[in-house]
């Protein structure tokens, strides 16, 4: 077969029957995003060029793209990028994926952030800095400090504050959980997406997950070991009447409000997600 054979349409088929055959997620789906990405097209626009043959150097660039993705590179370090809550976040193996679940815990930072008055956030192990940038764009007179151990995550994380024009009030600081902000700051909402999976469970994690910084995942033995310091630091942190909201891992509800409670919050409650598994955790600076 010639290389003028290979159109769109002969390529998708293909590159989905491979994808198949090795089980991953969403084969078609995800063959259609490879090649939009390869053509830098939208994905619909692939539709309407279907008979279009591919140039060399387009499917030199697109087997590539499947042999990384064989290897379980997860889609969107790939393509570089991650829809949140209606924006593009770049992302690359530097921060764990925004995941759907996260949008959650945003939505329930914005209830209780007024829409046009001030408002102090902190952002905690804020990675692709997801949480920390769409709170700012949703709150436009919202002030955000984002600190992430890590120094890629950092840069990421300022790279998507730049992108969605909030750099001017999302900043973001390196340092271990409140190590950087400083002294005396005082916050309206302290907002986490910690690492919370169990140490012991990390080795059967999906293959595209382990593709993912396990220190952004690792949560010690039990998975709570940022909780229960994050909860610790937050009393310091937060104003008077201040929450505290987290997200948590699938059964760690009960677990989970036992150390806010005993850590001295008020009106410690755990909510599930869509899948109805616990997720989200709130708790309230006595005031
Ligand atoms: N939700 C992630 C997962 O599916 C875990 C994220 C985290 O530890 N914060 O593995």
């Amino acid at each position: 077969m010639t290389e003028e054979s290979w159109t769109i349409r002969k390529v998708l088929t293909w590159t989905t029957q491979r994808f198949e055959k090795v089980d991953l997620d969403a084969p078609r789906l995800t063959a259609e995003i490879l090649l939009a990405h390869t053509l830098k097209l939208d994905r619909v626009k692939l539709f309407m060029e279907l008979d279009r043959p591919l140039q060399k150097d387009e499917l030199a660039e697109f087997r590539s793209l499947i042999q990384r993705r064989l290897q379980f590179e997860p889609t969107q370090y790939l393509t570089g990028f991650k829809d949140f809550y209606n924006r593009r976040f770049r992302v690359d193996p530097r921060v764990l994926i925004p995941r759907p679940e996260t949008e959650l815990l945003v939505e329930a930072v914005l209830q209780l952030l007024p829409k046009d008055a001030p408002s102090r956030v902190l952002d905690l192990c804020t990675g692709s800095g997801c949480i920390a940038v769409t709170i700012a764009a949703e709150r436009p007179q919202a002030s955000v400090w984002a600190t992430d151990l890590s120094k890629g995550a950092c840069e990421v994380a300022a790279a998507n504050a730049e992108q969605h024009q909030v750099a001017s009030r999302v900043s973001v600081l390196q340092g271990d959980l409140f190590a950087a902000i400083p002294a005396g700051a005082r916050f309206d909402v302290v907002v986490s997406n910690p690492p919370y999976v169990k140490r012991g469970d990390l080795p059967g994690l999906q293959q595209e997950v382990r593709k993912e910084p396990p220190q952004a995942l690792d949560g010690g033995e039990d998975g709570l070991d940022f909780v229960r310091r994050i909860a610790e630091g937050s009393h310091a942190a937060l104003k008077r009447g201040g929450w505290l909201a987290l997200e948590i891992g699938d059964e760690q509800g009960d677990a989970v409000k036992q150390v806010l409670t005993r850590a001295g919050y008020h009106a410690v409650r755990v909510e599930k997600d869509l899948a109805r598994l616990d997720r989200l955790a709130f708790a309230q600076e006595p005031s």
